[in-house]
């Protein structure tokens, strides 16, 4: 892994070079797990509007800091447990972690009953990996018609991490493979799976899932340096 703990300049000069070899369509999500407000108002003054957290908790608190700042959109990029899926509804507008049938069908009668419909991804794992979370191809392709039931998730596309360590080729064919699986959804036209989401691409990484058709990208640690663990 690249150490980010040399990184150079402020996080804004991080964030406007960044952006400058991003196409315009790809939406910069700053992932601040336990990163400090001071820097998540570096970003945010930096005009970064989209900040992603693994926990509940921590968002929430966070949340109560930065209630100054209102345009804001949290997304939860970790697994969830199903005791705090009616808290995570009210403090996210986006979830890229749901990672099973059974999550995504809680969440769903949940947010039937909110105004905010949140907005959804699918986590898959192209590669089979124990310690992840998510859905393989196969596994997902099964639960389709399922999935499609669930019309107050507002599912938006497919989410992936990759498996650690991998070399570049092999993260290209499987940000690839992903790419992939989304159209052979979208060719099935579901009404409600829309398949125009990707978020791909991590600060190692996320230049090869760009190229594969990332939409969406979580940055940490190159914008805000090394995590503790
Ligand atoms: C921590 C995390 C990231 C950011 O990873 P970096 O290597 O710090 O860029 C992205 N996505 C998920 C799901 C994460 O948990």
């Amino acid at each position: 892994m690249t150490p980010f703990s040399q990184l150079s300049g402020t996080i804004a000069e991080r964030i406007s070079q960044i952006r400058a070899t991003l196409p315009d369509s790809v939406r910069l999500i700053a992932v601040t797990k336990q990163v400090p407000v001071d820097a998540m108002r570096a970003a945010y003054a930096a005009g970064v509007r989209d900040f992603a957290e693994n926990r509940v908790q921590e968002a929430e608190a966070k949340q109560a800091q930065l209630c100054d700042l209102p345009d804001i959109t949290w997304h939860l990029i970790g697994h969830l447990q199903s005791n705090k899926a009616q808290k995570a509804l009210e403090c996210f507008q986006w979830i890229h972690s749901i990672d099973d049938l059974k999550l995504a069908q809680r969440l769903d009668r949940l947010a039937a009953q909110l105004p905010n419909k949140p907005q959804s991804l699918l986590q898959v794992k192209l590669l089979p990996d124990p310690k992840k979370y998510g859905w393989l191809a196969t596994e997902l392709l099964h639960d389709l018609s399922a999935l499609n039931q669930c019309e107050n998730l507002s599912i938006q596309g497919l989410m992936t991490i990759l498996p650690y360590g991998l070399a570049a080729a092999e993260a290209s064919v499987v940000f690839q493979k992903t790419a992939a699986l989304a159209n052979t959804i979208r060719q099935q036209n579901l009404p409600h799976l829309q398949m125009q989401a990707l978020s791909m691409g991590m600060s190692n990484d996320y230049g090869l899932a760009v190229q594969a058709g990332a939409t969406m990208i979580r940055l940490g640690r190159i914008l805000f340096g090394d995590r503790s663990t």
